[in-house]
């Protein structure tokens, strides 16, 4: 089969490559879609991970080999993976903080090589320990759907450390795809969204998307905008890697709200925090990473029910062999540009 193959910083290659062998407890799934997701640009451009690796993370497919022990599945289900599953059993997972799960760390997908997604390749081995990730797409719903399942869990996960309620306001910056995920989400609960980007098409889209202001986020007069919009702003979103939006976030929440990371995840980017909004205003500084297990089964009703239509934020489809272009463009984004994905069912 063919395979895109991490040999190094910024080197992906097309290779030839031996299917996976499963086991009698796993699955062969033949991927059709898989997204483009930032995590693993970091890994491509910084190195972070050693080569040879296969990525891609969020891979819809069908499945096309059953392992004698995983018989709850059928040849050719159509289906949506997840990399990662927790245990349910440790200190972490007890406390709800699956990300920190051992188990939950392990990633159970590999096309070959260490096991890291494997969504760039043809086929992919899916290890028993993930098979209650995966989830069967309903037939009227697209493989584009299936694969956006991870990164909206992601999503949803993270809105849900919110303390937020119904008529409160919470300020998105950033909208790039998370960004216009997390617009969407806090406003199907209820939530007033504020959105900030530096591009237009995106503001307009997060208009469309639920915002009920959506604002430039290189205006002089940002802060007084933002206010004027909301006299009080309960949560922040920080979906940019940038530290000034930290600053200004954590001036703008009121007493008692939150600031939550969702981008900031190179580690040794550090800035001065002003304790006393923390110990005296209790503003909160919190963080999410990854997906939540547990929220499976409301991840797909929202996507599948097209409450949040993820094919609207597909605006860039490439066939595997093209998988370094949808990476470059991933990761140098343009006003066209949102979600990016590989899609294997379109002919080069
Ligand atoms: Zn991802
Ligand atoms: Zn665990």
């Amino acid at each position: 089969m063919r395979g895109v193959v991490y040999r190094g910083v910024d080197d992906l290659r097309l290779e030839t490559m031996p299917v996976p062998k499963i086991g009698a407890d796993e699955l062969l799934v033949r991927v059709a879609v898989c997204g483009v997701c930032p995590t693993d640009l970091k890994k491509i451009h910084y190195g972070t991970v050693l080569p040879p690796r296969v990525f891609g993370h969020e891979t819809a497919g069908t499945v096309a080999l059953v392992g004698k022990k995983a018989q709850k599945f059928r040849v050719g289900d159509r289906v949506a993976l997840h990399h990662h599953v927790p245990c349910l059993d440790c200190h972490f997972c007890r406390h709800k903080a699956f990300a920190q799960c051992a188990g939950y760390r392990r990633t159970g997908i590999t096309a070959g090589f260490e096991p890291a997604g494997g969504g760039y390749a043809e086929y992919v081995r899916v290890m028993s320990f993930v098979l209650p990730g995966v989830v069967k797409i309903p037939p009227r719903n697209s493989f584009l759907e299936g694969a956006m399942q991870e990164p909206v869990n992601t999503v949803l996960k993270a809105v849900r450390r919110l303390a937020v309620l119904p008529g409160d306001v919470a300020l998105v910056v950033g909208q790039g795809p998370i960004g216009l995920m997390f617009t969407r989400l806090l406003h199907l609960r209820g939530i007033k969204v504020i959105a900030t980007d530096l591009m237009a098409e995106r503001l307009k889209l997060a208009r469309q998307w639920g915002a009920s202001h959506a604002l430039r986020a290189d205006d002089e007069k940002l802060a007084d905008k933002i206010r004027k919009a909301a006299r009080n702003i309960d949560a922040a979103v920080i979906a940019v890697p940038s530290n000034a939006a930290v600053t200004q976030a954590m001036e703008l929440v009121r007493g008692s709200g939150q600031v939550l990371f969702f981008a900031h995840t190179r580690s040794g980017d550090t800035m001065a925090v002003d304790f006393s909004t923390v110990c005296v205003e209790e503003k909160d500084l919190i963080g999410s990473y990854s997906s939540d297990y547990t929220l499976q089964r409301e991840v797909a009703r929202l996507v599948f029910s097209r409450q949040i239509d993820m094919e609207k934020l597909i605006t860039h489809r490439f066939p595997l062999e093209k998988t370094t272009d949808a990476v470059a463009l991933a990761s140098q984004p343009t006003a066209e540009s949102l979600k990016i994905v590989v899609d294997q069912t379109i002919s080069p």
